[in-house]
């Protein structure tokens, strides 16, 4: 992160104070309004940092102040337990950053001054803080002259300069040669609002960009080509019969292992099928291999379709009524009608709100 200029093709030092000049001019007048912007706290500026992670700012904004009301400072937050952590992260996905920034919040809370680490380097040790999320704390929070480069930088550098396909290292390299040292938060930050608001992925707004003149993409009529589009390997399709075990108006969830997709989070049993199987006969299965005996036969609730980053699962749930089952600790009988007070992923909140629809309340 700190090669302080670019390898090949530097641009000339009197057009990198005038494009960083032109930016931060921009930004200035024209910066988005979010609540995180005036934040001097760093942990605020780390918690909105890692909420932003591979979501977009309008879903953020749903969970920012919540997340603040519940847990305001580093203590409260390395005091809480997990399952409070993934319940107030609930909805926002990819539950990973939820569980990292909790252990982040111990790591630091040991510290003998609590307090978080200020370079960019120490920021890097912990938990779930990659190059982008460090880079962003240490220049906004610290004023550390280091880059912040996430997707949207990437393509704003990639039509800057015209980089058909721009690898890591370029970006890192490119990033770092253009940051502002006089304020590197406001630069980092100037580049993601350009890359969010003009430089958009399919059509750049070039008439409005403050950086225009310097730009060889849209000189050489490139623009919408930049960055080409990595080819992704498509995402796994599976398929999942979830068996809600359902008993005296109650139904079962268990917590999922704490390593792996979904670590940590609550849900109804389920089990991954192939086309041969018969989706009711593997519901009964399900809760016989739980010890439960059934009171009728599985009855279908609507099947629904998730996409995570690398799966795409459809899953097919199935009412399954019980009269008794084995008691687990990583069980729980729950009232459909809650609240549950646990923390459920999107999909199995759509299949608990099926199942109180099914059996005449309404989930919480
Ligand atoms: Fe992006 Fe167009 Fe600005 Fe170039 S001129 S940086 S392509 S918005």
């Amino acid at each position: 992160m700190y090669v302080p200029a670019m390898k090949s093709n530097p641009p000339p030092a009197i057009e990198v104070s005038d494009i960083r000049r032109a930016l931060l001019e921009h930004y200035d007048r024209s910066r988005r309004s979010l609540p995180w912007r005036d934040a001097t706290d760093p942990y605020r500026i780390l918690v909105s940092e890692v909420m932003l992670q591979q979501t977009r700012v309008e879903t953020v904004l749903g969970y920012y102040g919540r997340w603040l009301e519940q847990f305001p400072d580093l203590e409260t937050l390395a005091a809480a337990s997990e399952q409070a952590v993934l319940k107030a992260w609930e909805g926002l996905g990819y539950y990973r950053r939820a569980r990292h920034l909790h252990r982040a919040a111990r790591l630091v809370c040991e510290r003998p001054d609590a307090s978080l680490p200020s370079t960019y380097e120490e920021l890097r040790e912990l938990p779930g803080l990659g190059e982008y999320t460090a880079g962003a704390v240490a220049s906004i929070a610290f004023g550390e002259v280091v880059a912040a480069a996430d997707g949207n930088v990437r393509r704003v550098l990639a039509r800057l300069f015209d980089e058909r396909a721009p690898k890591p290292a370029w970006v890192r390299r490119t990033a770092c040669a253009l940051v502002d040292p006089e304020r590197p938060g406001d630069w980092n930050q100037a580049m993601m609002d350009l890359g969010a608001t003009i430089c958009v992925p399919r059509t750049p707004r070039c008439g409005g960009c403050p950086v225009a003149r310097w730009c060889e993409a849209r000189a050489a009529g490139t623009a919408e080509q930049r960055p080409v589009a990595a080819r992704r390997r498509p995402p796994r399709l599976t398929t999942l019969v979830v068996a809600a075990l359902c008993r005296e108006g109650r139904v079962l969830l268990a917590r999922r292992p704490r390593e792996g997709l979904l670590g940590g989070m609550w849900a109804f049993p389920e089990r991954e099928i192939s086309p041969d199987d018969d989706p009711p006969a593997v519901a009964a299965g399900i809760a016989a291999d739980l010890g439960a005996a059934l009171a009728a036969g599985p009855a279908p609730l609507p099947a629904h379709e998730h996409r995570f980053t690398h799966l795409h699962a459809r899953y097919l749930p199935y009412l399954v009524p019980v009269e008794s089952a084995e008691a687990c600790s990583e069980t729980e009988w729950v009232d459909p009608a809650g609240p549950t007070g646990l923390a459920l992923p999107a999909a199995q909140r759509r299949i608990l709100e099926a199942v109180g629809d099914r059996i005449g309340v309404g989930a919480a």
